[in-house]
């Protein structure tokens, strides 16, 4: 019921010269039965709409057009022809002090805008070792069912991305995984089971082409948000191809 996805956050990397060799590489390797999407930085949105690949920005102002320097606004990546947006990666949180509340306003400026937002969500290293894992997930997750309802919920996907799995090459296990994926779809099926069992829920932190098939063979995990593998054509295909 729930289509594959395999979404690569290029993260501040890449090139136009990059665009050019994983589009090539990934219009080879796309199918009806998966959705593949790249977050590449903002200037490069533009050339990797051009390619024909479902492409996404990494983050995006809560605000509408004004005086915010440096800010980029929903409407005009929308305009240009992205679909997705990131919201509330683990970076934006960590070292740009984004809030829960914070990323919830990103959220709602995506969806005002008809773009798709990812929610990212993850626990820390030391809140993993204290046993916070679910209370942290669930409270980043509620500040978007608080600001907006539940329903809000069904034009979006959430990824989970462990923070002790980012760019770490420490994987959560497949049933570790699983485990926290199933304990978000339970949450939102208490609100609304219809809308969580259509709910897409992917893993990311450290997903390559070696682990990527266990992952997405869990019944809760829909697909992957890739970080250093998606810079690697080879790598990033191999990844695509496993959620098939
Ligand atoms: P890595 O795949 O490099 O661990 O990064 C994961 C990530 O943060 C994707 O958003």
């Amino acid at each position: 019921i729930r289509k594959a996805m395999v979404a690569g956050n290029w993260k501040m990397n890449g090139s136009l010269e990059l665009v050019k060799q994983m589009s090539d590489a990934i219009n080879d390797v796309k199918s009806q039965e998966m959705d593949i999407v790249l977050f590449p930085p903002f200037p490069l949105v533009p050339a990797m709409i051009a390619s024909g690949v479902s492409t996404g920005a990494q983050t995006v102002s809560e605000n509408t057009p004004g005086a915010f320097t440096g800010e980029v606004d929903g409407q005009l990546l929308k305009d240009l022809g992205a679909t997705y947006v990131l919201v509330g990666h683990s970076e934006r949180r960590s070292i740009y002090n984004e809030s829960n509340e914070t990323v919830a306003e990103k959220f709602a400026r995506a969806q005002e805008v008809g773009l798709t937002p990812i929610l990212c969500v993850g626990e820390s290293e030391s809140e993993q070792e204290n046993g916070q894992t679910e209370q942290v997930v669930a409270a980043q997750i509620d500040a978007v069912i608080e600001k907006l309802g539940v329903a809000a919920l069904k034009d979006s996907v959430i990824a989970y991305e462990p923070v002790w799995a980012i760019g770490t090459g420490k994987t959560a296990s497949p049933e570790q995984a699983q485990t926290v994926h199933k304990f978000i779809r339970d949450k939102i099926a208490a609100l609304d089971s219809t809308l969580a069992q259509g709910l897409s829920i992917l893993y990311g932190g450290s997903v390559n082409e070696k682990n990527s098939e266990l992952l997405f063979a869990q019944t809760d995990i829909d697909g992957g948000l890739i970080g250093g593998a998606s810079l690697k054509a080879e790598s990033f295909t191999a990844i695509c191809n496993s959620a098939k």
